[in-house]
């Protein structure tokens, strides 16, 4: 007899109550991770829907869980297939008499996870499900996940008063070995999955190693060794350097971290050193990204619509040639340019420039944001399903509490954040000559500035593709006609 525990995007052995549970039936537990061959197919863009940086994390994080359970006497099966297909094979072949896994929210994996139980429910296997993303449990919330709040605020202050974090279950720290009978199955290699293997640039804010081990090491050196909490909400908003965010985000993805361990950091942390904004303000932001969580379990399919969780049917432009010069940051827009080949060369972009980006393609642009949301989904190291449509929902306010057209001054964001333009000259080696006071606007440079800076506009750097303040007028336009023609 035995268990099977079928690891997704919970690549981790702290906080994972499906291997604790099956461990406590006191039958061999046989942990399973299966490579989907849709999941490294095109977008509906056309765009890889893995890239090469979460590829690459996503090995490393799957061989990291593997040589955890090897320490503790286990091992990980590894398997190339549709689960749906492969698990209930494994599950005849291991004689296994049930199936336990972390649930997931979106449509692509309940639509698997929903023909994988249909499936070993028809064998008579036994199939059970828990929930393990967020910060707090399904269970512990004040409202059933169709009564979540449609404006975050809302949501926040309920949980925070009517709600408690649970306690992280605790890693095993040993495990039985395997029937010697099962092959365990070797990790493929990015080529056989074909994806390129990603050149890591030393501009880069970190390197991303991928697996549970570089997950707690990250929490270890962010919190503890640095000591970059307390600083938090100051510094959160910056855009150059490892530790002006956690970059907690890709293990976060992958779960190789549980937001319950990050939040048992933090407790800690505020306990022997320090208790301020910045220590709440972290766990403020892991609420957000539960609440995009909870959302897309409350609205199903319709994160993914063109007119979003509002509905509202926006008339979007697929306009490829504007959309290339976006994705390769040459808008003529120093912040978007920068922050477009940041993400491009290294599959991470900070929260600012995200917001920067995202109101750019849809408020300046008028383009299609599900383009973008696919452009992401496919770069980002720390792609997650619920975050990424959930944000770009609200860029493009199509997001459930959308408050009408708002967009970002690019400019102004611009001068806010980076007043240095050290930024944007770390990403844009062809505005290194221009002063702080002009890099921000380089279309306003006379004739005899860009002789004096050695800048031929047009030439080493391009003018912008849309005026700011009128594309800004015209999309305003076309949103509004679609909010009449919702009233
Ligand atoms: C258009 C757009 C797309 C995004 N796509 C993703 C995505 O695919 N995956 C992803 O993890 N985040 C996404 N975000 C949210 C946010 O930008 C990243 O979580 C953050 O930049 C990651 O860096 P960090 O870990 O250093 O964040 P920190 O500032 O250190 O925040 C700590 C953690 O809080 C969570 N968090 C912070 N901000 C948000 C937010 N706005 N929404 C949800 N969770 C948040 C993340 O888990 C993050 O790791 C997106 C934001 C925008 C505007």
């Amino acid at each position: 007899m035995a268990i099977l525990v079928w690891f997704r995007n919970d690549l981790r052995l702290h906080d994972h109550q499906p291997l604790q549970t099956a461990l406590s039936a006191g039958v061999d537990v046989i942990p399973v991770y299966c490579f989907d061959p849709r999941q490294f197919g095109e977008t509906a863009f056309g765009f890889p829907k893995t890239g090469q940086f979460r590829a690459q994390f996503l090995l490393e994080s799957v061989a990291d869980l593997r040589r955890s359970l090897q320490q503790r006497g286990s091992d990980l099966i590894i398997r190339w297939g549709e689960p749906e297909t492969v698990i209930p094979a494994l599950a005849s072949e291991v004689n296994a008499q049930a199936v336990y896994w972390h649930a997931e929210a979106t449509a692509e994996e309940l639509t698997v996870e929903n023909a994988l139980a249909d499936k070993l429910q028809a064998t008579g296997k036994k199939v059970r499900t828990y929930w393990g993303a967020t910060l707090y449990h399904l269970d512990d919330l004040p409202f059933s996940p169709k009564k979540v709040p449609g404006v975050f605020t809302q949501f926040r202050k309920q949980v925070e008063k009517s709600s408690t974090v649970s306690e992280p279950f605790t890693a095993p720290k040993q495990l039985l070995t395997l029937p010697p009978s099962i092959k365990t199955g070797a990790l493929p290699t990015l080529d056989q999955l074909g994806v390129e293997a990603p050149k890591f640039d030393d501009r880069a804010v970190l390197k991303f190693p991928g697996g549970e081990t570089a997950g707690l090491t990250r929490l270890q050196a962010y919190i503890w060794d640095a000591d970059c909490l307390k600083l938090y909400k100051q510094t959160r908003n910056g855009m150059l350097g490892a530790n002006y965010s956690s970059k907690f985000s890709a293990w976060l993805a992958l779960g190789c971290l549980s937001p319950r361990r990050v939040y048992q950091a933090v407790q800690a942390y505020e306990h022997e050193r320090v208790r301020n904004d910045s220590t709440y303000w972290l766990m403020f932001e892991l609420l957000w990204r539960d609440y995009f969580r909870l959302i897309c379990l409350k609205h199903g399919d319709r994160v993914f619509y063109p007119s979003g969780l509002r509905d509202l049917k926006v008339a979007w432009q697929q306009d490829w040639p504007r959309f290339e010069a976006w994705c390769t940051g040459q808008t003529g827009y120093p912040l978007v340019d920068a922050n477009m080949r940041e993400l491009a060369a290294t599959g991470f972009m900070s929260n600012r420039g995200r917001q920067n980006v995202a109101s750019f393609l849809t408020k300046n642009l008028g383009i299609d944001w599900r383009m973008g949301a696919e452009w992401f989904e496919s770069l980002l190291v720390d792609y997650d399903v619920c975050s990424n449509w959930g944000n770009w929902n609200y860029t493009a306010g199509v997001g459930n509490d959308a408050r009408g057209f708002r967009y970002f001054n690019i400019p102004k964001q611009s001068k806010d954040y980076d007043p240095q333009g050290e930024y944007v000259k770390h990403w844009l080696p062809e505005l290194q000559t221009l002063p702080a006071s002009k890099v921000h606007c380089p279309w306003q440079l006379s004739g005899l500035e860009q002789q004096q800076f050695s800048l031929r506009l047009g030439v080493d750097y391009p003018h912008p593709i849309v005026d700011l303040q009128k594309s800004v007028e015209a999309n305003e336009r076309i949103y509004n006609a679609a909010l009449e023609r919702q009233a």
